[in-house]
């Protein structure tokens, strides 16, 4: 059974906390971060009343986000661990009450698409969005941050021209991320988004590439997504509209 990920936008003062199952709270669109919309109005208070795992970068762009357990926490532009403070805001981030469905183990991952083939192998049929988390020996991760911008600012595809890309030490570490619908590209990053942090939470960083000794994986299949929508855009917006696709192979997987 096939089943459409169901999309419901929302505005600032319509949220309000609570564990709803199975949904995921994304913080503003793909879209309007690809247009250098990077000044959002969610602090990072209100974000952690939507979820508890998650990923998505702070104002100005200024490093990656990455949402585990409750605590929140940003690689900067070299790639180093800081917890985030919670009156920081953020112009995208997707974030869940984690709840595990399923849970299996894989070894001897080589490479992002080996990784994506493994998890796809074991997603319930029709499955129209996922978080995951996976815990393990990394034998090898490559990643990257952004350096924060400043206004004017420029579109993302031309930032990330500038992004820094580096190798993270082997070792332990946690992925979390997601697996959107290729139809919901325009607000969302179509496939598998991944954020890496180390054992220690000293590194991480948006993920490249990678390779895992063994893991543990943990997967949630989520059917709804609630969206705060900045000010003036909905989901009819022609902003929404247009080929996205090249622009987000340019700015979420170029090495
Ligand atoms: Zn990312």
């Amino acid at each position: 059974m096939i089943r459409a990920l169901h999309v419901e936008s929302m505005r600032s003062e319509d949220l309000h906390a609570g564990h709803e199952s199975h949904t995921l709270f994304q913080a503003s669109t793909v879209s309007a971060l690809l247009d250098g919309s990077y000044d959002g109005d969610l602090s990072f208070a209100e974000l952690a009343e939507q979820g508890d795992t998650g990923l998505g970068t702070l104002n100005g762009l200024d490093g990656e986000m990455i949402a585990l357990d409750g605590q929140f926490l940003r690689a900067d532009f070299r790639g180093t661990i800081s917890v985030v403070s919670p009156d920081s805001q953020t112009p995208f981030a997707v974030v869940g009450w984690f709840e595990p469905d399923l849970e299996f183990e894989i070894s001897g991952v080589v490479g992002f698409d080996h990784l994506v083939t493994l998890l796809e192998e074991r997603m319930p049929p029709g499955t129209p969005a996922a978080a995951v988390r996976i815990d393990g020996d990394f034998k090898s991760v490559t990643a990257r941050s952004v350096p924060r911008q400043h206004a004017p600012y420029r579109p993302l595809a031309e930032v990330v021209a500038d992004q820094n890309v580096f190798e993270l030490p082997a070792g332990l570490g946690t992925l979390v991320g997601f697996r959107f619908p290729s139809y919901s590209e325009r607000i969302e990053i179509a496939g598998y988004h991944l954020h890496f942090v180390d054992h220690g939470r000293k590194h991480g960083g948006h993920v490249l590439d990678l390779e895992i000794e063994a893991a543990n994986v943990k997967v949630e299949v989520s059917s709804d997504l609630h969206i705060e929508l900045p000010p003036g855009m909905d989901l009819g917006s022609p902003d929404l509209a247009g080929d996205t696709h090249a622009a987000i192979e340019r700015a979420e997987r170029l090495k």
